[in-house]
């Protein structure tokens, strides 16, 4: 995965996660949630079940999460938000 990508998110990992798991819409476009399971990104407030945290890598961007390899989540639609 990006390790760099973990020095220009806004806030450390612990935290992002909390904000994914309170499904806080509100900080939609400031991080993206990567799952490598799924193989898909999502924002922040996503309706679609939460994934285990071991499985998740977070990312500053839609496009770094792309390039990463995940694809925008459907129901989220990620990659819309700029
Ligand atoms: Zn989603």
């Amino acid at each position: 995965m990006t390790t760099d990508a973990a020095a220009v998110l806004p806030f450390d990992e612990e935290t992002l996660w909390e904000f994914m798991s309170a499904r806080d819409a509100s900080r939609a476009g400031s991080f993206f949630c990567a799952v490598r399971t799924t193989g898909i990104y999502c924002r922040p407030g996503c309706p679609a079940r939460l994934p285990l945290r071991r499985n998740v890598s977070f990312h500053a961007t839609a496009q770094d999460a792309e390039q990463a390899g995940f694809r925008a989540c459907k129901r989220c639609r990620p990659g819309a938000i700029r």
